[in-house]
């Protein structure tokens, strides 16, 4: 069930019903966006004038296009690909790219959408984009994920530019592939554009605490939450959904902060391990070994596995959603609150669903959304941007250093724009409001554009 929307609003989002049918994520992200946009109309009514709503929801520009490559048994495969190049007010269009067999266009425009406010929210001059492509690199070969992503930039690097678009990773797109696109980009282009591409390797113009930085930049967000409620994580019993690059670094500085970590996930299955995650195992099983999380059972004495398993059942006081979209459901969000949990980060895009999000903020738990929680890791590829643009390579400590006060930066924005607007210790208004005013503040400025 949706709720209505403001009168002034609701028009609107009919309209993007109409115009993209069938995207059904992409309408829930924008709907989530709308809702908490009516009492910044009131305040700043020249924003409907310039239909800056109505303009953010268009893409700029949106690219699908045929990816054709060969297994390596010499079968030939067509895979559909795209680029959504959402919002450029800010800066050039920057978001990852996602290769999922669930990639369609009404997911890259949800993740393209929520990417120009989170983007905004970090203070840092880059716009929003998202790309990605059905192709499933699940049991591909080192080879075969290479001439994949060979042919996909053979079309894509006509769009990019250091000042144009800058993709980066997202779930199935790691440093291998990034290393893979980038050299096909130097490739065709004959430019050594470091700042094309961001989440590089460390020996060609990648950031130190880039991996880690979407993880570790979720936890400082609940730190930042936990403080303004006079609390903190050490003690505390936390569940992070997933295993990949999010849920691993969330878990390590999660641990690093005193919390205890107790179960992780992927999409087979749980584990629970009650005695804390070991998270050089799971590093092990998942980054060099690249198998299932079952694998961790097997190694490890006295964890449990369970197969379909619902991590959500796991009692605990943090839970970190940091697979993908929808993962966390209005049911899971009632059992979560029954059994105690008292703080919601986001890691992933749009984990939860409305009835989730719904539902803690009824029970009023701290509850931070994506765009806010998980901004780490898109400011830390800004860093690396800047890095690139200087050619320069800083230390690890000072990076981290810089991720963090922008966590704190993004909590302290996201919390005074929530108590501004009437919804004190609502950070999905806090964060949908900061970051909307930014962006159309800069688009008025601009222009009809
Ligand atoms: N895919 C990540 C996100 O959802 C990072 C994007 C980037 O670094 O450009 O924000």
């Amino acid at each position: 069930m949706t709720v209505r929307l403001d009168e002034k609003l609701e028009p609107i989002y009919q309209d993007v019903l109409r115009r993209n049918p069938g995207e059904n994520e992409f309408h829930q992200a924008v709907h989530e966006v709308l809702e908490t946009l009516g009492p910044v109309l009131v305040k700043y009514p020249e924003l409907a004038e310039h239909k800056v709503i109505q303009r953010i929801c268009e893409p700029e520009r949106q690219i699908i296009f045929r990816v054709p490559w060969q297994d390596d048994q010499g079968e030939i495969h067509i895979n559909r690909a795209f680029r959504v190049e959402f919002n450029s007010a800010l800066g050039p269009y920057k978001g990852g790219m996602r290769f999922h067999p669930s990639v369609y266009l009404g997911i890259i425009k949800f993740l393209g959408f929520e990417q120009i406010f989170k983007n905004a929210l970090t203070d840092l001059p880059i716009g929003g984009g998202k790309g990605g492509s059905d192709f499933d690199p699940k049991g591909k070969s080192d080879d075969e994920i290479m001439r994949f992503c060979q042919s996909l930039m053979t079309e894509l690097y006509r769009h990019l530019g250091e000042y144009t678009d800058v993709p980066a990773g997202d779930i199935g797109v790691g440093q291998r592939e990034v290393g893979y696109l980038f050299g096909q980009y130097k490739r065709i282009t004959n430019r050594y554009e470091s700042g094309v591409f961001t989440g590089k390797g460390l020996d060609w113009g990648g950031s130190r605490a880039r991996k880690e930085a979407t993880g570790y930049g979720t936890v400082f967000f609940v730190q930042e939450m936990l403080k303004a409620r006079k609390e903190s994580l050490e003690g505390k019993t936390c569940i992070v959904s997933g295993s990949g690059n999010v849920a691993i670094y969330a878990i390590e500085k999660a641990e690093q902060l005193g919390a205890k970590v107790i179960a992780c996930s992927d999409s087979s299955g749980i584990i629970v391990d009650e005695k804390g995650i070991d998270l050089k195992l799971v590093k092990r099983i998942k980054e060099v070994e690249r198998r299932r999380i079952s694998a961790y059972a097997e190694e490890r004495k006295g964890a449990k596995y369970v197969e379909d398993g619902n991590i959500w059942g796991v009692p605990c006081d943090v839970a970190l959603p940091c697979a993908t979209q929808n993962e966390l459901n209005g049911k899971d969000a009632k059992k979560l609150v029954e059994q105690g949990c008292t703080t919601v980060a986001e890691g992933a895009n749009m984990p939860c669903t409305p009835e989730a999000i719904r539902v803690f903020q009824d029970a009023s738990i701290a509850y931070g959304p994506g765009k806010a929680a998980n901004a780490g890791g898109v400011a830390t590829s800004a860093l690396e941007m800047q890095q690139n643009a200087s050619r320069d390579f800083w230390t690890f400590q000072y990076t981290e250093k810089r991720l963090e006060e922008i966590m704190v930066n993004i909590h302290r924005n996201c919390y005074e724009t929530a108590d501004e607007f009437g919804a004190p210790g609502n950070y999905v208004v806090g964060a949908n409001i900061t970051g909307f005013l930014k962006v159309s503040k800069a688009m008025v400025a601009m222009g009809l554009i």
